[in-house]
């Protein structure tokens, strides 16, 4: 699953472009506006990390940052301002936060420090601490992921993962295959299934996905590795 990256800024020409950067680049962003909505999703949990502002309408960017910790937070809090000399004040006191950021910044550096705050922090929320690599497959979601990484499958591609996933280790079978990713009234050429299989293995090796689809010879496929899905 994605990291989730809780944006707390109440100028929307900021918020906006910072929204589609972390979109882009696969987190699964929130934006709120007041100290008083963001202290109500850290709440909620699945946070991982906050890019705080410090000027915000109804209080203190550091009274949030504050209040998080005392409620519990433990995920990476970046605080941004464009207070001159603020910086000082919040590296001097101990709020709680992980890094600092002065407006104005460029979104490749913020993404920067995202990544490396992830990194320090092992993320907080969602899929926290998986190793890379580690296959993860979300199947009501039919969302695949190598480690924190979202793996972009096709249909079929994922039927047939799935299928091999739920017998991990042991063979499956090409009619088995066949029958349940396609359907069992398809008569075509079991090719497909082969230009399929080739393509999904490509990915998840591209991917950095530690398991690996074997091919038995004259029986079918098994999916081998370290790692469960779960
Ligand atoms: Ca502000």
């Amino acid at each position: 699953m994605a990291h989730a990256v809780l944006i707390v800024e109440d100028e929307e020409d900021i918020a906006l472009p910072l929204v589609r950067t972390l979109e882009r680049e696969g987190y699964d962003v929130r934006w709120v506006d007041t100290g008083a909505k963001a202290l109500e999703e850290l709440a909620a949990g699945f946070v991982d990390v906050v890019i705080l502002d410090l000027g915000l309408p109804d209080m203190d960017g550091l009274d949030v940052c504050r209040s998080a910790r005392e409620t519990g937070y433990e995920g990476a809090i970046m605080i941004v301002t464009a207070r001159a000399g603020e910086l000082d004040r919040v590296v001097g006191l101990d709020y709680g936060a992980d890094d600092y950021l002065a407006k104005p910044f460029g979104l490749a550096e913020l993404q920067a420090r995202v990544r490396a705050l992830l990194r320090r922090t092992g993320g907080h929320a969602n899929g926290a601490g998986l190793p890379e690599g580690a296959l993860r497959i979300d199947g009501p979601a039919r969302r695949v992921y190598a480690g924190e990484t979202e793996v972009a499958l096709t249909g079929k591609e994922f039927d047939v993962l799935s299928v091999l996933a739920g017998q991990r280790d042991k063979v499956v079978s090409r009619e088995r295959l066949m029958a349940e990713a396609w359907d069992e009234n398809w008569y075509g050429s079991t090719k497909t299934l082969d230009v399929t299989i080739g393509r999904l293995r490509q990915k998840l090796e591209a991917a950095g996905v530690t398991d690996k689809v074997v091919a038995v010879r004259g029986v079918g496929f098994r999916l081998e590795g370290g790692s469960a899905d779960a």
